[in-house]
């Protein structure tokens, strides 16, 4: 009998071509749109899956692990981070938990530079104003924003995407790069010229940008809250791809209010899908719905890899991009 594959929100067509000629079985949720935790863990005692590709979107939890059932062998997340999914209990059971590391870097690096670059010279706040037909001439005091070009980039968290926005920053800005990591990378120091500060309060006044690329961990939850924000520079900005509650989006929202912080570009929220109204009232912010990895070809890319970690863990070997517990 085939083994069953069980697909939680409609992803690129090469993940699902590379799971069925396998000769999987490979059901694909219908609904338009994330499934709740009820309809997954019903789908998945009905279906009595061997395989589960996930999604950011879904909490795989304890809950949801039972009810995948001792036959299943792996959730495979569409996705880098792994916070949505309770690594330690599906180790636990033998169930294999994997991400899609490296293939989507290049593209969020380049997202999280456009934002900073967005942000620093109010693209979406200019395009606001001449859709609204604002636009009466060229003024030499309009809409002013900030060089990008020779300032000081904060990075928190030089991991793989991390590391590629300090590239760009250095390659191609000029910019001077300060990182704060629990791990120090003395070879990108010395190929980069980055300076290593062991702490996040003493990077954040040095920093004329802040980028945060850390995984979403007790460690890093609220990581920037009303303190830290106190600690940047006024004209500084800060630039989050990686996870919305590693900042405290209402210490945000003071901080953009009170003129403590210069600006701050999104794409990622403490509470997705919902954001904070509030928010859409000030000029100071760019948002965008959770797209830095969104290109045709990268998420082809992380499709493939789900796939490819389902196929090694139904054919008895261990997948390429198992994670642990952190
Ligand atoms: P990575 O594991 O390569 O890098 C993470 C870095 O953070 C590592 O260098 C690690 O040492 C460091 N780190 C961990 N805990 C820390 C702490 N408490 N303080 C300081 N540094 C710490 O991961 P990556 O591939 O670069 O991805 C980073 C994150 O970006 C992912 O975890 C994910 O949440 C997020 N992400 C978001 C999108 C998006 O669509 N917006 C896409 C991809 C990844």
């Amino acid at each position: 009998m085939a083994q069953k594959v069980f697909v939680t929100r409609k992803i690129s067509d090469v993940g699902v071509d590379m799971l069925t000629s396998h000769g999987y079985e490979v059901t694909v949720s219908q609904k338009d749109g994330p499934m709740t935790k009820d309809e997954l863990v019903s789908e998945l005692k009905k279906g009595q899956y061997n395989a589960v590709l996930c999604l950011l979107t879904d909490h795989v939890d304890k809950e949801v692990l039972d009810a995948a059932g001792k036959q299943c062998k792996i959730f495979a997340n569409y996705a880098v981070g792994f916070d949505n999914i309770d690594v330690a209990t599906a180790r636990a059971r033998d169930i294999y938990i994997s991400n899609t590391p490296d293939v989507l870097t290049e593209t969020v690096a380049e997202h999280t530079f456009a934002l900073m670059l967005a942000i620093a010279h109010r693209i979406s706040e200019s395009e606001r104003f001449v859709r609204k037909g604002l636009y009466k001439g060229w003024g030499p005091l309009l809409l002013l924003g900030s060089d990008v070009f020779g300032k000081t980039l904060g990075v928190v968290g030089l991991g793989r995407i991390g590391a590629r926005v300090a590239h760009h920053a250095v390659r191609g800005f000029d910019m001077k790069v300060v990182y704060y990591d629990i791990k120090r990378n003395e070879n990108f120091e010395k190929e980069y010229g980055a300076k290593f500060i062991p702490t996040v309060e003493a990077l954040l006044p040095e920093a004329d940008y802040v980028s945060l690329h850390v995984p979403l961990l007790d460690s890093t939850h609220y990581l920037m809250n009303d303190t830290r924000f106190a600690m940047m520079k006024p004209t500084a900005y800060l630039v989050n791809t990686s996870r919305g509650p590693i900042v405290e989006e209402r210490a945000l929202l003071r901080a953009l209010r009170g003129n403590v912080i210069r600006g701050a570009a999104l794409d990622v929220f403490e509470h997705e899908p919902e954001i904070d109204p509030l928010l859409f009232e000030l000029d100071n912010i760019l948002l965008t719905p959770h797209i830095a990895s969104a290109t045709e070809e990268t998420r082809e890319k992380m499709a493939q890899m789900a796939a490819k970690n389902i196929i090694e863990a139904l054919s008895g070997r261990i997948p390429p991009n198992i994670v642990q517990a952190s």
